[in-house]
């Protein structure tokens, strides 16, 4: 038996790092993680990568996880719920870090480097200006201290960097795609100056620490496979084994990006009112293919018939006007109890649920995502009367209009019963009765009713308004064809 070949539990991890709002990649790491720890009867574990100082923003964390668990997620172990391994926060593990490097400082797999960020810079600048690849021209390796300070670009600040072997096996499985390659490492900075490890220690030294398993994130942690395995092979640990599922795109083939698709974060699905639901949904639908085809499954219908064999590692395109589509189909399976329950921190005030009996479903029709519901409510909460022009617009002409909503008016007062069927009956008999157009007759009640020539079918949208304000606005719209 191979050591790659042991029966290890399964124990996976995401590990975000805290540097803005969260990033939709971290729940799309969530989802495939989740998904193969419960295929697995494994142990799904959240690690926050918080060594970048410069980038930390205090708020990201709590955002990580109050939007991790909008959608649903939750985790064995984890720097909120504890566990045996813990802490889960790496700045809080720095004593382990530095137990690491001595070792391998020690083993002679890393030496110190004092050249100032003045000297690499140039150093860069040189290489790029020579068409050479950039890199450490190892001026430090195998001097001391005093024997580097007698030359150009010294700091008494040094970093330990990666002594990156010729003979690196640059090649590893990934359960998802087969054999790759990865680049020649650069002697990769794996403790900095300031005590802090970088992320490639940091995050080998966790792995092995937390006993993960399998390592399943995003395609652009490929080309730092060869490093980080190196690494575990200097320390003498066992290597997890890889998963690289692909990163989502923009329309134009590029990694989403907060900076050009609002998709990028997290927040925007809370803002917007996607049901976590569909989202997820939706992500599971980039690079996987349901085994039974299928478009519509639950969290736990992936989780039960996930196979890295069914992840597609060509970088799917985030198509919002899908997702869309898809949540619209959500909303619409919702009971109408669980939509005004899940609308309601979108609702226009002062609008409630009992003002919404009679246009409920016609709402749930209409929403694509929860934060449509104040624009599609405007007929609801706006008493703005229209313009004659607008009663006429594509209803009836303008001689025509007063005559008719004075009827209408009439007929509605006489109704025992204020509820949609009495007012769709009484409508279409005096339509009939009449003997108007149907279509223009009731363009120009919606627009006298509703303000507007969009709204739910117009006995529903009467019977929610009620007697008196839909009386009101006929009044008023009368008024302003006088
Ligand atoms: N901290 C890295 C990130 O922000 C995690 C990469 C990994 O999963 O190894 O995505």
């Amino acid at each position: 038996m191979t050591s790659s070949d042991s029966v290890l539990p399964v124990r996976v991890r995401i590990a975000p790092s805290p540097t803005g709002d969260p990033h939709v990649g971290t729940a799309y790491a969530a989802m495939f993680n989740t998904a193969f720890a419960s295929r697995s009867n494994g142990t799904f574990v959240v690690r926050i990568e918080d060594t970048d100082r410069t980038r930390f923003n205090a708020g990201s964390e709590e955002q990580i996880f109050s939007t991790l668990h909008w959608l649903g997620f939750q985790w064995d172990e984890g720097p909120d719920v504890g566990g045996p391994f813990g802490p889960y926060r790496q700045s809080e593990r720095l004593p382990i870090y530095a137990a690491a490097a001595e070792k391998l400082l020690a083993s002679g797999h890393v030496y110190k480097c004092w050249c100032s960020s003045e000297r690499l810079t140039a150093l860069r600048e040189q290489q790029s200006a020579a068409k050479l690849p950039p890199g450490y021209d190892r001026l430090c390796v195998g001097k001391t201290e005093a024997e580097r300070r007698e030359l150009p670009g010294f700091t008494e600040n040094f970093v330990l960097r990666m002594l990156v072997p010729s003979d690196i096996e640059l090649s590893f499985t990934d359960e998802i795609r087969g054999t790759l390659n990865c680049p020649m490492p650069d002697d990769q900075v794996v403790m900095k100056s300031d005590g802090f490890p970088t992320y490639h220690l940091a995050a080998v030294v966790d792995d092995h620490e937390m006993g993960i398993s399998h390592i399943i994130r995003g395609e652009e942690w490929i080309s730092s496979t060869a490093k980080q395995r190196q690494l575990f092979h200097w320390l003498g640990w066992e290597t997890p084994k890889y998963a690289h599922f692909p990163l989502l795109r923009n329309t134009d083939k590029s990694k989403i990006s907060k900076r050009k698709n609002p998709a990028a974060r997290l927040l925007w699905f809370q803002e917007e009112g996607f049901l976590p639901e569909a989202l997820l949904n939706f992500l599971a639908l980039l690079g996987y293919s349901n085994p039974d085809g299928r478009e519509e499954f639950t969290m736990t219908e992936f989780g039960e018939t996930f196979e890295f064999s069914s992840v597609n590692p060509v970088g799917p395109v985030f198509d919002v006007d899908k997702l869309l589509w898809l949540n619209g189909r959500y909303i619409r399976a919702l009971s109408d109890a669980e939509f005004l329950e899940r609308g309601r921190p979108f609702m226009p005030a002062g609008v409630t649920d009992a003002d919404l009996v009679f246009v409920t479903e016609a709402l749930k029709e209409r929403t694509k995502k929860l934060s449509d519901l104040p624009a599609e409510l405007l007929w609801f909460t706006d008493d703005t009367t229209p313009s004659a022009a607008a009663l006429s617009a594509k209803g009836l002409p303008e001689g025509e209009v007063a005559p008719a909503l004075s009827a209408v008016a009439s007929a509605l007062s006489s109704l025992e019963v204020f509820e949609p069927a009495p007012i769709e009956a009484a409508l279409d008999a005096l339509r009939e009765s009449m003997d108007l157009n149907r279509r223009r007759f009731f363009m120009t009640l919606r627009v006298a009713v509703a303000g507007r020539p969009v709204s739910p079918p117009l006995h529903q949208t009467m019977a929610a308004l009620g007697r008196d304000r839909t009386l009101d606005r006929l009044q008023k719209s009368m008024a302003a064809v006088s």
